[in-house]
Order: structure tokens, then sequence, then C-alpha cells
């Protein structure tokens, strides 16, 4: 199967990795030449997005945001023109879910088949191939990027219809980031109080208080000085702006989620949207004005 590859960054560059290593053959694309240049140390050949879509089977995309995706997908020289009927547009990038529906009714117009499929967990998961995908489309196309799907991760769920991964993929970081600024004013308030930081986390990982994030990636991470994305502040509040948008067109009122997403946006205005968005407990201890929590080594 020949796969063509859009989107090299953080996420993106593992994955077309373990393909190329799990012997797909891949043509791939990055508007950064350095990012196509480490793929083409695993035979991965760089391209430009019309000759890609041509030479493909499966298009994926793995992009920032709703924007980059629709004018990949769509301008003159984008992956719709110039793909072979009967190919599958398989967009992996976290989007709106109605940007998704939009581009899938696009895609099936010109007898492309459209398969969403959000990605779940850390970027150090997509490093070691063990991915969670959240799938929406129709049950054969499912099954022709399924391959695809088990060369980069270890868990699979399809959701349901087109639309469907990406929906799943909003609830799922609404939590997950949520959760992030919930553990960034736990650990603000005890650096505030003067508190040991190894004794409060053992109290807290003791207790049904815990969360995955506190838990397994903070010590990992920014707990021990690193804030290297990752998953960048600058996406999570992207992510939180898409929940936000999403729920309010849906008439759901999300007050914890706008809450956090302002919180968010604080973070960025004072420097940190690029940062690892554990870092957000670094942007809430900066704002209080006391030391940044960090485990003794
Ligand atoms: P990133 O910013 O590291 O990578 C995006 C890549 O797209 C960059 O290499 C950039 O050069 C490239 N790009 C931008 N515009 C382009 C264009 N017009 N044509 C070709 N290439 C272009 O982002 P990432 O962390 O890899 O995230 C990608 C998507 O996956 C986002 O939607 C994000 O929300 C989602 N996601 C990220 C993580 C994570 O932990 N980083 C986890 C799950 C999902």
């Amino acid at each position: 199967m020949n796969v063509g590859f859009i989107g090299l960054g953080r996420m993106g560059r593992p994955m077309a990795s373990n393909l190329c290593r799990k012997g797909f053959r891949l043509l791939v694309n990055d508007v950064n030449p350095a990012a196509m240049d480490e793929l083409a140390l695993l035979q991965a050949r760089p391209s430009g997005i019309a000759e890609l879509a041509a030479g493909s089977d499966v298009i994926v995309t793995m992009l920032p945001n709703s924007a980059i995706v629709q004018d990949v997908l769509t301008m003159a020289e984008g992956v719709f023109a110039h793909a072979r009927p009967g190919s599958i547009v398989l967009d992996m990038s976290t989007i709106d879910p109605e940007m998704t529906d939009a581009l899938a009714a696009a895609a099936q117009a010109r007898g492309l088949g459209f398969v969403d499929a959000p990605v779940g967990r850390l970027a150090s998961h997509a490093d070691r191939g063990e991915s969670l995908f959240m799938v929406g489309g129709e049950p054969g196309h499912f099954e022709r990027v399924k391959p695809l799907l088990e060369a980069m991760g270890t868990t699979i769920h399809h959701c349901g219809p087109v639309g469907a991964g990406t929906r799943t993929k909003l609830v799922n970081n609404f939590l997950a980031v949520a959760s992030c600024q919930m553990n960034a004013e736990a650990l603000s308030l005890s650096q505030r109080f003067g508190l040991n930081l190894e004794r409060t986390l053992e109290v807290l990982y003791g207790t049904t208080a815990v969360n995955g994030q506190l838990k397994i990636a903070w010590p990992a991470k920014v707990l021990k000085g690193d804030v290297a994305p990752g998953f960048t502040i600058d996406l999570a509040h992207k992510d939180l702006s898409l929940i936000v948008e999403a729920a309010n067109a849906a008439r759901l009122p999300m007050p914890m989620a706008a809450a956090a997403r302002e919180a968010f946006s604080a973070a960025r205005a004072r420097g940190y949207g690029g940062q690892d968005f554990s870092a957000m407990v670094d942007a809430a201890c900066d704002q209080a004005g006391v030391a940044k929590a960090r485990l003794s080594d």
C-alpha cells in the first residue's frame, strides 16, 4: 500500500517513522524541509502535496488545526484535487467536528473515502508506537486504514460514522486538559502553603484525587524541570477552544471548560504557549509569585 503523510511535527514524525519501519512505502510532506529530511533517512520520499495525493492509496494528515487541514485538502494544488478516486483521506489531526463533516462530504463528492482518527495518549506513546486512536468512518473504510493504525498504535476504537472520532477526542481532551488546570491550581496552592511536594503527591496518589496527568505524566515532565513539548499549551488551548465552541453550537453549557480555556489563555499571554501542557503548573506558580513545583533528584 502506498501511503502519503502530510505533517511531520512532534506527532507526525514518529507516526510516519513507525509506518516506514513496518514496511509501508511513504511519500511525505511538511512545510519544514528538515522534517522531511529526517523521514528520508527511513526511505520515505519527500514530495509536493499534489504528487503525494496522486501517488497514494491512503493520504494521512497530522496538522495543527482546522484551517490548515482545510487548506491542505481543498486548495487548488491540494489533496482533493489530485487524489485518485477510491483513495482514502485519513485525518488524524484534532479539528472542529463540523469541519470534519464538511471535509468528509467534499471528499465523498469527489469519489474519495474519508476517515477521522484523532490520536489519544502522549507524544512519548507515539514515539513507541503505543498510541490510541478514536476512529470515525464507514466500516469498509475503517478496515482499509486499520493496518496503518495497527502499525502506529496499540489501541483502536471504531467510535461510529465519520465525525465520531473527532467528537470522542473532544470529550477525551476536555477531561485530559481541564484536569491539567486543576492539577496546576492544586500544586500552586501546595507551593503557597510551603508544603513538601513529595509528601503532597504521596497523599494525592493515595486518594481518589489522583488522575493520570498528575500521577504518570507530570513526575517525568514538569516536576523534573522538563517542559519540552510533548503537547504544547498552544495546542491544548486550541482543543479547549474547539470544545467550548462545539458545546456552544450544541447549546451545552461547559463552565469548567470555559474557565480552563481562559487559564490556558493567561498562560499563553505570559509566554508559556510553546511549552508542554504540564507547564501549566509553572504558569500558575509564576502568576501567584511562588516557587515552581520541582521534585528533588
Ligand atoms: P506540531 O506543531 O508539532 O506539528 C505540525 C506539523 O505540521 C509541523 O511539522 C508543521 O511544519 C506542519 N505543517 C503546518 N502547516 C503545514 C502545511 N500547510 N503543509 C504541510 N505541513 C504543515 O503539532 P503536533 O503536536 O504534531 O500535533 C498535530 C495534531 O495532533 C494537532 O491537531 C494536535 O492537537 C494533535 N495531537 C497532538 C498530540 C501531542 O501530544 N503533541 C497528541 C494528540 C493529538
